[in-house]
């Protein structure tokens, strides 16, 4: 039996309001983030040596990409991604969020970007123009912060980088409310970031 499951949420479906609202929250977590994680179950409870690779947590079984059986590779990209992107994005909001980083990772996005500022205008470029469904990406890599986008549900993970701020640029995420005007959405988003998470990310994130 493989058993991931959706995280709580930390607030309230309509906690994110007025930048994310309530309707798209819900279906967001109930429904798609619920289908990842099924799909991803029903994959892995094929075999014994399945089983046992789903005893990892879903971070480490995407970090352990290389060790998954070719025929369930693709399930493990598309929905064990879409779990721990989703399971990150809800992690690093907060009806409390805004604001700036501070402390050791507000030192590296300066190092880094230039300036918090020359960070967020980076991001939003990144998000606004990545073609297609996916997610944008701040990621520590072994030697410093990156920003890049990935298609789909892929995660920086199976790559051996650790992501510590996403945002999924799917339309499922943001049309309800902000139809085609993504940059809208992504402006958004900022008022929502839970920078104390995403340092704690960071500071735990291998080297
Ligand atoms: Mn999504």
């Amino acid at each position: 039996m493989v058993s991931y499951t959706v995280p709580e949420l930390p607030y309230a479906y309509d906690a994110l309001e007025p930048y994310i609202d309530a309707r798209t929250m819900e279906i967001h977590h109930t429904d798609l983030h619920q289908g990842y994680v099924d799909s991803l179950n029903r994959a892995l409870d094929r075999s014994d040596q399945l089983r046992s690779l789903a005893e990892q947590s879903i971070d480490d079984l995407l970090w352990n990409f290389g060790k998954i059986p070719q025929g369930a590779r693709a399930a493990v990209r598309n929905f064990g991604g879409g779990h721990a992107n989703h399971s990150l994005l809800w992690a690093i909001l907060s009806d409390d969020g805004g604001g700036e980083p501070s402390g050791d990772l507000a030192q590296a996005i300066e190092e880094d970007f230039g300036s918090f500022s020359e960070f967020t205008q980076s991001f939003a470029r990144v998000a606004a123009n990545h073609f297609g469904s996916g997610w944008a990406w701040l990621v520590r890599t072994r030697n410093r912060l990156v920003i890049y986008s990935l298609p789909n549900q892929d995660s920086p993970l199976t790559a051996e980088e650790t992501p510590i701020l996403g945002l999924d640029v799917w339309e499922h995420a943001y049309y309800l409310k902000y139809e085609n005007r993504r940059s809208d959405y992504v402006e958004g988003f900022w008022s929502v970031v839970n920078w104390g998470e995403v340092n704690r990310r960071y500071a735990n994130a291998l080297p």
